[in-house]
């Protein structure tokens, strides 16, 4: 089974079997898969936008 990795620009995370997809794209939840529209983090735990607190941009 190929793994994917959350398209958001912010986080690397794999994403599970319930990932949201959108247009090709794959996202590990609805936050990411909206582009943080309000600064809000994923739910997801596991998400580097989650412990980034997200504020925080992908170097
Ligand atoms: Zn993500
Ligand atoms: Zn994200």
């Amino acid at each position: 089974m190929e793994e994917r990795v959350c398209d958001c620009t912010y986080c690397d995370v794999v994403v599970p079997e319930s990932a949201v997809t959108i247009n090709g794209k794959v996202f590990c939840c609805e936050a990411c898969a909206s582009a943080h529209p309000d600064r809000q983090p994923c739910q997801d735990p596991e998400c580097d936008c989650y412990n980034h607190g997200w504020g925080g941009l992908k170097s």
